[in-house]
């Protein structure tokens, strides 16, 4: 009887646990964002974050608490003896964040470790080349995204796109629309959307969308999503975040259902941040 009872216990306290937790992770996060911005920290982002000061107070007041929460719970990675700086930990958090401003993120969950390189960085990769050969071969990469738990960025590549804001092309950008794109384990393309309803509106409209792209570019014709986003449709999400937020007002004016459905998604509107 006695076993019983504790098993009850023991399982009441499991399904307690489970329960308050993400109950105590919200006002944990709360309590971090209520914390006041260091000076420091807004002066790197108004150098950096070329729409800063574009954004609207509220949008700036959320942007700082989604910054505090994502430096408190990643964690960055020198590579190659690269000493990481504060800027360099706010420059990457204040693009990051930029996606978490719908309200829904969960601060890109499976990840745990931002890895930055000084530059450029190469590795080998394994192709098959048939059933019985493999062969090595070795990419240079600016930035990638692992289903695992870390995040690869070239730190001169994060520079080269606070200089060049209005270029459609942003690496942070780029692999964190990745990791959105990966919270429910796949890369295809389609982050976790609100409403069940969402999701046949989410496949029409970019099904649509990555069909036109990839006959844009198997055509040769230039269009203002780049074309490494017909590479497959995650990538497409991904070239299409970049473009949404760096070239919202070509986006709107070429792709306005893909425009629409992005400003749904994240839940703001990058044209009226247009300098
Ligand atoms: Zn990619």
């Amino acid at each position: 009887m006695q076993a019983i009872i504790l098993i009850f216990i023991i399982l009441g306290l499991i399904v307690t646990t489970i329960l308050i937790s993400p109950l105590l992770t919200k006002q944990r996060r709360n309590r971090i964002k209520r914390r006041s911005f260091p000076p420091l920290w807004q002066a790197i982002i108004e150098n950096n974050l070329p729409i800063y000061l574009r954004l609207t107070t509220d949008e700036r007041r959320r942007l700082q608490g989604h910054i505090q929460v994502f430096l408190k719970e990643k964690q960055f990675i020198g590579c190659q003896g690269l000493q990481v700086t504060v800027e360099m930990k706010l420059t990457i958090a204040a693009f990051a964040c930029l996606l978490l401003l719908n309200e829904r993120a969960e601060y890109f969950p499976k990840l745990r470790s931002i890895l930055i390189y000084p530059s450029t960085y190469v590795v080998t990769e394994t192709i098959a080349t048939g059933s019985y050969f493999i062969s090595e071969k070795r990419i240079a990469k600016l930035g990638e995204s692992w289903t695992r738990d870390q995040l690869i960025l070239s730190w001169e590549q994060v520079q080269q796109d606070t200089r060049n804001w209005h270029d459609g092309r942003n690496v942070v950008l780029h692999e964190f629309a990745h990791q959105l794109d990966q919270e429910d384990g796949k890369a295809e393309g389609v982050p976790i959307l609100p409403q069940k309803s969402d999701y046949a509106i989410w496949a029409q409209v970019m099904t649509a969308e990555y069909q036109q792209l990839c006959h844009d570019v198997d055509n040769g014709l230039h269009t203002v999503l780049d074309s490494y986003g017909a590479t497959n449709p995650a990538e497409f999400f991904a070239v299409a975040t970049e473009t949404f937020f760096e070239k919202p007002r070509e986006l709107l004016q070429q792709h306005p259902a893909l425009y629409e459905l992005l400003q749904g998604y994240y839940q703001v509107n990058p044209q009226l941040w247009v300098v």
